[in-house]
């Protein structure tokens, strides 16, 4: 299948005229065909998005803009099937997750679309006499997003609906390795009736897209999310010409196991927090904090219930962990596990690369549990963003914070406790932008997510996301008809 670029509710083209292959990860066979967007192509999205401001976009009003979300919410949930076959043949993710993530991402826009007429100022109440003084909140303008490729629409969907409910236009610019699911859900833009250049897909590569993008002069902000390095090369090309940013990078969340915890829970929210789409979240618990009087008869515990995972084919319903979604994050995560070896870790279970006919392109690594680590090794400070797991051990609370925080990221953390002393005690300390008490990886469209540190800038989610999409404007008005003496400022 070879698709075009979404400029101005219509399908294009690339100026380049060149496609590059999209693979699939669990038989790395090349599957859709992506146009290679460049400059020209950003400048053409970028011209229909800005125009889109002031044309039929910008006269409707926000409770009909929300009608429009909530159509498309509504046809996101229709187009369940195809939306799913394409998101997780490009990401290798089990089908049964991508189905679920899917259907939340519809709940995103409906839940944006129910906001769009409920955004307002306020009349400000004034020191000073016959003025009366308002605020407003106005969209920013066009907005660039920046998506990466293990949740290509769920993560633009935690930008496009909030900025979209906020009046501003979109050019989505999706990850090279994850392109197909966007260019999907711009058919869906079309049938909803969404007005030209609101929403634009420009698929390509980070150097080709993704800067001009950032550099353009009619967009003022980007909304990204991806690897720390990207971000700070976008925050720093942003910063040039005073862009707005929000960033959600990586992480390296502890998941804080204490004595008296329910221990079967706690083991089953550990797995699910670093095996769930194998490791290949930004939130993954990847690091294991044990209290030591837990220590050996937890690490046992996981080990029984992660020896039973069955990999293999992602779209078989029996399978719990699927590939690697790419061939670069495939070798890193390897290489992770040589050098957490070579520090002296203990590779408790795992670490290899299983081969046979059941594991496709051969894209695969066994979940991969290390104890003995110590948190000045790199696989207890460093993204591996795979199945892999770093367990270290603590005494009691303050030690348990001490070697949590000691680390540059803070995107989120797990504690697991029956103890409401503990629960307040610890989610009060722990430097991160999510804390989940004996629970894990849990998020909604209600709440806002983002990192602390080097995790990130901004919030997504929630009402803190549309605020991140708007400028305010304070407006004077003065109620006496005669001008003050123009050459005295009075205060
Ligand atoms: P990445 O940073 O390599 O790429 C992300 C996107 O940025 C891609 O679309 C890429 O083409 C683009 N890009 C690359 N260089 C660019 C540049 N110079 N200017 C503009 N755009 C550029 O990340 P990835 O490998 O696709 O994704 C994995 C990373 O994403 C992990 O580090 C993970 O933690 C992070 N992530 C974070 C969250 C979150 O919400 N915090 C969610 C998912 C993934």
């Amino acid at each position: 299948m070879q698709y075009q670029l979404f400029i101005n509710n219509e399908f294009v083209d690339p100026e380049l005229g060149e496609w590059f292959d999209s693979l699939d990860p669990y038989n790395g066979e090349p599957w859709a065909q992506i146009p290679r967007g460049t400059r020209e192509d950003v400048d053409r999205a970028a011209q229909a998005a800005h125009a889109a401001l002031n044309g039929p976009w910008s006269k409707l009003s926000p409770t009909a803009r929300g009608m429009l979300l909530y159509k498309l919410a509504g046809l996101i949930e229709e187009n369940l099937d195809l939306l799913t076959e394409v998101e997780a043949r490009d990401n290798g993710k089990l089908r049964t997750e991508v189905r679920g993530q899917v259907g939340y991402v519809a709940k995103y826009f409906y839940y944006y679309a129910g906001m769009a007429d409920k955004i307002h100022g306020s009349v400000v109440p004034m020191d000073k006499p016959k003025v009366f003084n308002y605020t407003r909140q106005e969209p920013i303008g066009v907005i660039g997003t920046i998506t990466p490729w293990n949740s290509s629409l769920l993560l633009s969907a935690w930008k496009v609906a909030p900025a979209l409910c906020a009046g501003n236009t979109i050019v989505a610019k999706p990850s090279e390795h994850t392109s197909v699911s966007l260019l999907e859900l711009a058919k869906l833009f079309v049938k909803a009736g969404f007005p030209p250049g609101v929403f634009n897909v420009i698929t390509g590569f980070g150097k080709d897209v993704g800067e001009p993008l950032v550099e353009h002069p009619l967009v003022p902000m980007i909304a990204f999310t991806g690897g720390d390095e990207g971000g700070r090369r976008v925050n720093m090309a942003a910063a040039k010409h005073f862009k707005k940013v929000t960033l959600e990078l990586g992480g390296k969340s502890p998941n804080i196991v204490f004595e008296d915890a329910d221990l079967t829970n706690a083991a089953n929210g550990v797995i699910t927090g670093i095996f769930s789409a194998g490791g290949q979240t930004c939130m993954a618990g990847s690091r294991l904090l044990l209290q030591e009087s837990i220590h050996d008869e937890f690490v046992e515990r996981l080990i029984s219930i992660t020896s039973k995972a069955k990999l293999g084919d992602p779209s078989r319903s029996d399978v719990q962990v699927g590939p690697v979604a790419t061939r670069p994050q495939f070798e890193k995560v390897v290489d992770y596990i040589r050098i957490a070896k070579e520090e002296g870790a203990t590779c408790a279970f795992g670490g290899n690369v299983p081969t046979g006919p059941e594991y496709g392109a051969c894209q695969f690594v066994e979940p991969t549990i290390f104890t003995n680590v110590t948190n000045n090794m790199r696989i207890a400070q460093e993204e591996v963003f795979g199945p892999v797991l770093s367990v270290l051990k603590f005494k009691d609370e303050d030690d348990a914070l001490r070697i949590a925080n000691d680390i540059r990221f803070g995107l989120a953390a797990g504690v697991w406790t029956k103890s409401l002393h503990r629960t307040m005690y610890m989610s009060e300390r722990l430097h991160a932008g999510t804390v989940w008490i004996n629970n894990y990886r849990s998020t909604s469209f209600t709440t806002p997510f983002g990192g602390y540190k080097d995790s990130g800038l901004g919030r997504e989610g929630g009402i803190e996301a549309v605020k991140e999409f708007l400028e305010t404007k304070s407006v004077w008005i003065s109620t006496d008809l005669e001008m003050p003496d123009p050459f005295i400022r009075k205060y």
